[in-house]
């Protein structure tokens, strides 16, 4: 009987990952795993799922902004202001930018969704003033 190069364990001959450290034991599963995790990796970089604390905080804070945004576009009025709020808190929301970003072909990042909803939010509040 075979053993893990990896960990020792003793192995029924016919595994194709050791049931105990997970190394792969023959070529055909190696290269199952290598497909694995670069399908995975690729996956995670086409949905813009990334490891950085930055970006999942950005991400976090700006659930929190667009929701307030559109809390607030549905409480001030029901006008002009209401649309525009509204959208600019959808606008501000990661996956509106990870949609945009498959849709066009190039990510959608933070600055360029905060900016649009500065522009709409100011547009509500500027509406506000001849209302
Ligand atoms: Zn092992």
């Amino acid at each position: 009987m075979p053993d893990c190069d990896a960990c020792g364990l003793s192995l029924n001959g016919s595994v194709n990952f050791c049931p105990r450290c997970g190394q792969p034991q023959n070529d055909a599963a190696k290269k199952r795993l290598d497909d694995y995790v670069k399908r995975q990796a690729a996956l995670d970089a086409e949905t813009g799922a990334q490891s950085t604390d930055g970006t999942a905080l950005a991400d976090r804070a700006s659930y929190v902004v667009g929701y307030v945004a559109v809390v607030a576009g549905f409480a001030v009025a029901s006008d002009i202001r209401t649309v525009l709020f509204v959208l600019g808190g959808v606008a501000v929301l990661p996956p509106v930018g990870r949609l945009l970003g498959r849709v066009t072909g190039r990510s959608v990042g933070i600055r360029l969704r905060a900016v649009v909803f500065a522009v709409l939010i100011a547009a509500g509040v500027a509406a506000g003033q001849f209302l």
